[in-house]
């Protein structure tokens, strides 16, 4: 092991160790913290994918007898559970649901753009052989958000972000700290659990029997599995061809039909190949396009 990844590892350590708050601490914590916020809004929303991470909040919401409305974004290609979840969450919890639509298709993007395989870091790469997924993202999620809050009346918006969740939102949080006002949707923005941890978030599901979407209990090795967008191909570096194809069969199958089988292979291979070509070698080996 290298000297960097050492001295990385000690850093973990001394984070884990030493900055973890007992879980009834850190629940008493986000509770002042929200009330205090609140007390300070009169309009306030959450956004929720009804992932685990925003499901904790509206959790949060619901201890302090708060009915806050969702405001969903609907891309149209989330898991099926997803759905499901959803349809069952909002009828035990009572909640409120504004939802948002996106103007086109994630067909549409691709037909202009090309699958979204890359990430922000990569756009000095971009060549429109492939769409970098924040613009997927700003098409699919954030301008039908951006719009919607433009229009509202709202003045405070919540969502589930969390620090350990990527390095990108951990420089956001410790760039904008937990409340900011955003100057693009003239609104402030509010991330009450940005300092749960991972640990900490399931233990608060165990210990208080928080219902989740059943998509977490599809374990795969290599896979961090989350709710989202069933179709992204952002994260096909991880063998996410092989949760999809193994867990939903007929979804892979669409995907690869609409014409990421030949994208995908021609990525791996360097070179262009042709739809027809790529699905004839996936009928001798399903596994070839499991990863890039
Ligand atoms: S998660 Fe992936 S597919 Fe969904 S909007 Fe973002 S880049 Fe596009």
């Amino acid at each position: 092991m290298s000297f960097c990844s050492r001295r990385r590892l000690c850093v973990r350590f001394f984070l884990l160790y030493f900055l973890y708050v007992d879980i009834s601490a850190r629940i008493k914590l986000v509770t002042s913290e929200i009330f205090e916020v609140l007390k300070k809004f009169k309009k306030p929303a959450i956004t929720c994918s009804y992932g685990k991470d925003s499901i904790l909040v509206v959790w949060f919401l619901r201890r302090l007898a708060r009915n806050i409305p969702i405001v969903f974004s609907n891309t149209g290609f989330e898991y099926p559970e997803l759905y499901q979840f959803r349809r069952q969450i909002i009828k035990d919890w009572n909640l409120t649901e504004h939802v948002v639509l996106p103007k086109h298709t994630f067909w549409w993007i691709v037909e202009r753009h090309g699958f979204p395989m890359y990430s922000k870091g990569r756009i000095a790469g971009y060549d429109r052989k492939f769409l970098p997924a924040h613009y997927c993202c700003l098409y699919l999620k954030k301008r039908p958000f951006n719009q919607f809050f433009s229009k509202s009346k709202f003045d405070l918006v919540m969502d589930g972000l969390r620090a350990q969740e990527s390095d990108l939102r951990r420089y956001t949080i410790w760039k904008y700290g937990k409340l900011h006002y955003s100057k693009q949707n003239r609104i402030f923005k509010f991330h009450p659990i940005a300092k749960v941890t991972n640990k900490e978030r399931e233990e608060i599901y165990e210990k208080y029997k928080i219902p989740y979407c059943k998509i977490y209990d599809y374990r795969m090795e290599g896979i961090q599995n989350r709710t989202g967008c069933w179709c992204c191909t952002l994260n096909w570096k991880y063998p996410k061809g092989k949760f999809l194809r193994t867990f939903y069969p007929k979804l892979w199958k669409i995907l690869l039909d609409h014409g990421f089988a030949s994208a995908c292979l021609s990525e791996k291979l360097q070179s262009p190949v042709s739809q027809e070509y790529a699905m004839t070698q996936l009928e001798t080996r399903p596994c070839l396009l499991d990863q890039l």
